[in-house]
């Protein structure tokens, strides 16, 4: 299936690692001209180099902090003159941190939604005038299972993200007529870098391997196992394309069918 990706402008932010590398890479497979972001330079650079050989595609590198207006706004400036134009924003940044609810005081209620909420805020304000002026445009937010299914000790991500789904619905009503889409991907446990270190911590403290916490992860899960980033990759880049623009306003999981809820 052709997406009809080719040439056209993407950002995926919080890529050097992980779910946002992964949509980074799907999209620039696709033909896509591609610019991500990180904090860590170094990281971000060795990345930019790893996708650029393996699909062929000049990658720009932004070092950007999602949590800063400044850098929000110098990023998409940025990928907006150097590829001349701006078709596609996959927002997506850090997690808040885990813990109960009486752990956290204010400013850590308002630094989750500094991170979850206001760097999507920011980067559509900021990309849609681009989208606008091309009259075509895809915003896709990743979010988390949490969104539908709450998660124990994520209350900071459980309370927060849902407002992401709620401004993701909004923008598709009224971008739509732009030849704008804005849907969400909520990804299940995927095994990137945050759930590694988090295998290897539960490894340390059971005497499991990596791997056997791994599949005690994946055994709640209809297909049994955890996921892969490239399966959620795929899934930003059909969102992406061109067949895709009759899709909008959805929150569609990457989970192997671990929510439980029918709809
Ligand atoms: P990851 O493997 O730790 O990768 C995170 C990436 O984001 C790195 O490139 C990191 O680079 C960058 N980043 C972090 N904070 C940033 C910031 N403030 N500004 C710019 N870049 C930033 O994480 P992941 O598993 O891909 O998770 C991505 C998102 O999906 C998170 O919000 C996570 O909570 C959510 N999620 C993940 C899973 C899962 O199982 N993996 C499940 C549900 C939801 P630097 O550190 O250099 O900035």
């Amino acid at each position: 299936m052709d997406l009809g990706l080719t040439n056209k402008v993407a950002l995926v932010t919080a890529s050097s690692k992980g779910l946002g590398r992964a949509c980074a890479e799907a999209l620039a497979a696709e033909g896509a001209k591609v610019a991500i972001c990180a904090r860590n330079e170094a990281d971000l650079r060795r990345t930019a180099e790893e996708i650029s050989k393996i699909t062929g595609t000049d990658i720009l590198a932004v070092t950007a902090d999602m949590t800063k207006p400044e850098d929000i706004n110098r990023l998409v400036e940025k990928t907006a003159a150097y590829f001349g134009a701006l078709h596609i924003l996959v927002t997506n940044a850090g997690g808040p941190p885990g813990g109960d609810f009486f752990d956290f005081d204010d400013a850590a209620w308002l630094s989750a939604f500094e991170l979850s909420m206001m760097s999507a805020v920011r980067l559509i304000r900021a990309a849609v005038p681009h989208m606008r002026a091309a009259k075509w445009g895809r915003v896709i937010n990743i979010t988390s299972l949490s969104v539908k299914e709450p998660l124990a000790p994520l209350v900071l991500s459980n309370a927060t993200r849902p407002s992401v789904h709620g401004l993701a619905k909004t923008l598709a009503n009224q971008l739509g007529k732009d030849g704008i889409t804005v849907n969400n991907i909520m990804p299940g446990y995927t095994r990137t870098d945050r759930i590694v270190e988090y295998g290897e911590a539960v490894a340390k403290q059971t005497g499991k391997s990596v791997e056997e916490v791994f599949g005690d992860m994946g055994k709640p899960v209809p297909v049994g196992r955890i996921g892969e980033p490239g399966e959620l990759g795929a899934l930003a880049a059909f969102l992406s394309s061109e067949k895709a623009a009759y899709i909008s306003g959805a929150s569609i999981p990457v989970d192997g069918g671990a929510i439980r809820a029918a709809f």
